[in-house]
């Protein structure tokens, strides 16, 4: 038996308003002229965050476009950009969402390696460490900012570059930049942890380690989601929190049945993976039925609407297409339901299940 021996990110910073530091943060990890690349969730165009930005000499802002999950070629077209621009630079920040964080992850890796992104989706693929990266999260619950892995979607399929070049050298987790997020996205990405948590403690992959991580994830889940009325700045602390435990919980675990079928919708749909793993969690009694029940609660007391009918007018074809990428997800059924996963998840019953939703 081996076990498994993942790297982690190297400095953390924690605290409201830590995002004005990060010009000290950066200072000595500046090469020379060689700029550091700012890449901004393109939600906060025209909005003040980028003014407290510390730019200097030849350092880019660069808004991400991220109103669809991150794809292979936007990696590679972001990448040629700087390449071409500055030949390298000093390092690349990202601030947003996962999706945000993710390309950052991304493109520091496709400053050094050579070839596309899609040649790295996979597990333990990629050569060389990438440029130095920070991820500064902008809204809370996908533990993108402590995983090894930068989710893609390329010409084939959807899948991260998984790696220990992957996770970020530096994280900035300042609650304040998550507290104008709406309620509605604010919960998609929230429920995110929370499902990660109900994944990973129900899983067959659990261990003391990810365990201790889970249950510390999943209770601050539950103080935000489920005993709180209003929201307030305790919450979006909280809720950073529960995300980067959450994080720390799958890495020595896996996700499950709700994260293996959203996979499914997200690649033929193109449905946002934290209101994916919501459509699919609302049908999961079955798998998960405690975690399922407190978020039916949750989702009613916090007015929030889940779409149904998603799969209606889809053909044949199309579900074929979805249960093909969803069966792929191999470790995470292994997790969900045991060594003789293939036994109890038919195609059948796999394709009842998105018939539901
Ligand atoms: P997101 O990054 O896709 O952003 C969702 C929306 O919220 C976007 O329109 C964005 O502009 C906006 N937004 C971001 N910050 C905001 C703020 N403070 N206020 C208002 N709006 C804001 O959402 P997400 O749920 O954080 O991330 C989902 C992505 O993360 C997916 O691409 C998924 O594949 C990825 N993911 C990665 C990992 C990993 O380990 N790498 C894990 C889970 C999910
Ligand atoms: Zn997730």
């Amino acid at each position: 038996m081996s076990f498994r021996n993942f790297k982690m990110v190297s400095y953390v910073v924690f605290g409201r308003a830590s995002f004005n530091q990060l010009d000290e943060i950066l200072a000595p990890q500046r090469k020379g002229d060689a700029p550091m690349i700012f890449l901004v969730d393109h939600f906060f165009e025209g909005k003040p965050l980028l003014n407290r930005i510390p730019l200097r000499g030849k350092d880019k802002v660069i808004m991400a476009e991220v109103t669809y999950e991150p794809k292979t070629t936007q990696v590679d077209a972001l990448a040629k950009l700087l390449k071409e621009e500055f030949g390298s630079v000093s390092g690349i920040i990202g601030i947003g969402g996962g999706s945000t964080m993710d390309l950052a992850k991304a493109v520091s890796l496709m400053m050094t390696n050579p070839g596309s992104s899609a040649d790295y989706q996979g597990w333990d693929l990629v050569q060389e460490p990438g440029v130095y990266k920070v991820g500064i999260p902008t809204l809370s619950g996908t533990g993108a900012e402590v995983s090894r892995t930068t989710v893609l979607t390329g010409p084939t399929r959807k899948l991260g570059m998984n790696s220990d070049f992957t996770p970020f050298d530096q994280i900035v987790l300042d609650p304040e930049l998550t507290k104008d997020a709406p309620a509605n996205q604010r919960f998609y990405t929230g429920m995110d942890c929370y499902i990660h948590c109900i994944e990973s403690l129900e899983g067959t992959y659990l261990n003391e380690f990810s365990k201790s991580y889970g249950e510390k994830a999943l209770q601050l889940c539950q103080k935000v989601f489920v005993e709180k009325n209003v929201w307030d700045d305790e919450c979006d602390d909280q809720l950073m929190m529960a995300s980067y435990a959450g994080g720390m919980s799958i890495a020595y675990s896996q996700v499950g049945v709700a994260h293996a079928v959203s996979y499914g919708l997200s690649y033929l749909l193109g449905t946002k993976h934290g209101i994916g793993n919501c459509i699919v969690m609302n049908h999961l009694e079955e798998y998960y039925p405690a975690g399922v029940k407190e978020f039916k609660y949750m989702v009613e007391k916090n007015k929030i609407e889940i779409p149904k009918g998603i799969c209606k007018g889809l053909g044949e074809e199309d579900f074929e297409k979805m249960i093909n990428v969803s069966m792929g997800m191999k470790p995470l059924w292994e997790n969900a339901l045991g060594k003789d996963w293939e036994k109890i998840m038919t195609r059948e019953k796999l394709r009842a299940l998105f018939d539901k939703l």
